[in-house]
């Protein structure tokens, strides 16, 4: 049987493994199909596809869009993105700049705190990628203030903590027109990340085709809610562990997979989309 990992990032943006290392590692984890889905940016899509054909593997372009609903931070995944997309990738950059943005003004929140964090110590972790709160918790750790990413989200930068700022100026309609403008599927991330089942019609309502229902941190009862959602809306289940290298240690790549067959019937959707 063949699996697919349809979330995983590379040090283009705050993951830690080159797209080579990446597609190595895919085949050893017996992987058929991998998708890298970058935060806001395509950057490590072309390096990706040539090393995936030199390893027989399956690279599915992804993206990993940022957006804003209802004063949350929403993250639409985008799959079989042309990556050279005008529109998309004006779009790409200037979300690549409000994070640059985004990370002074949260230093700013850290100094009302009494964290004083050098930017350096940010902007040193992600000199390849698009810049993002991982690599905040990751200075933050180095930096002795707290002693793990996980203590950093939990006490300062997480969704609902005293340094957390949005600023990504995006809606998701504006996200999915971008990604189906430039051929791609959109489907929501990670929808427990809402913590607010009742923002997921609006979402649906966006144009969302699909909901990553196979998600490393859903419990089985979440699992089969958003499996339930998505089949009430006609929606595609897709999944995958959101690898992020040595960043995120607990998510280890295929740590969850989806059977192939799921990965047809995106082709099949991207067919009638395009
Ligand atoms: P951002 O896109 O800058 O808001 O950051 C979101 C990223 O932070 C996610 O893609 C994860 O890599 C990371 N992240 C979010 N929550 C946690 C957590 N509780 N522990 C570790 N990493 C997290
Ligand atoms: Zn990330
Ligand atoms: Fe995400
Ligand atoms: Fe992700």
């Amino acid at each position: 049987m063949k699996f697919a990992d349809l979330h995983t990032h590379t040090l283009f943006s705050d993951g830690t493994y080159t797209p080579e290392a990446l597609v190595e590692k895919a085949g050893k984890a017996g992987l058929s199909c991998i998708s890298v889905a970058d935060h806001d940016t395509a950057a490590g899509i072309g390096r990706a596809m040539a090393a995936a054909e030199g390893a027989g593997i399956e690279l599915i372009p992804g993206i990993e869009m940022t957006a804003e609903y209802c004063g949350r931070e929403v993250h639409m995944l985008g799959y079989f993105i042309d990556s050279r997309n005008k529109a998309l990738n004006e779009n790409l950059t200037l979300l690549r700049e409000r994070r640059v943005e985004r990370i002074y003004k949260m230093l700013e929140k850290l100094k009302g705190m009494g964290i004083k964090l050098k930017a350096e110590a940010i902007f040193d972790l992600a000199v390849y990628g698009t810049i993002g709160r991982l690599h905040v918790a990751r200075a933050l750790v180095s930096q002795g203030f707290v002693s793990s990413t996980s203590e950093a989200f939990n006490r300062i930068i997480g969704d609902d903590c005293p340094a957390y700022v949005l600023g990504f100026k995006l809606l998701p309609q504006e996200a999915v027109k971008l990604i189906r403008g430039a051929g791609g599927i959109p489907v929501l991330a990670h929808p427990f990340t809402l913590r607010d089942d009742s923002l997921i019609g609006g979402l649906i309502k966006c144009g969302v085709m699909g909901l990553e229902v196979y998600y490393p941190e859903h419990t089985c009862a979440q699992r089969d809610k958003y499996i339930k959602i998505a089949q009430q809306n006609n929606l595609l289940l897709t999944g995958g562990s959101d690898f992020h290298g040595d960043a995120k240690p607990k998510s280890e790549l295929g740590s969850c997979k989806i059977p192939y067959d799921l990965v047809e019937k995106l082709k099949t959707a991207r067919g009638s989309n395009l």
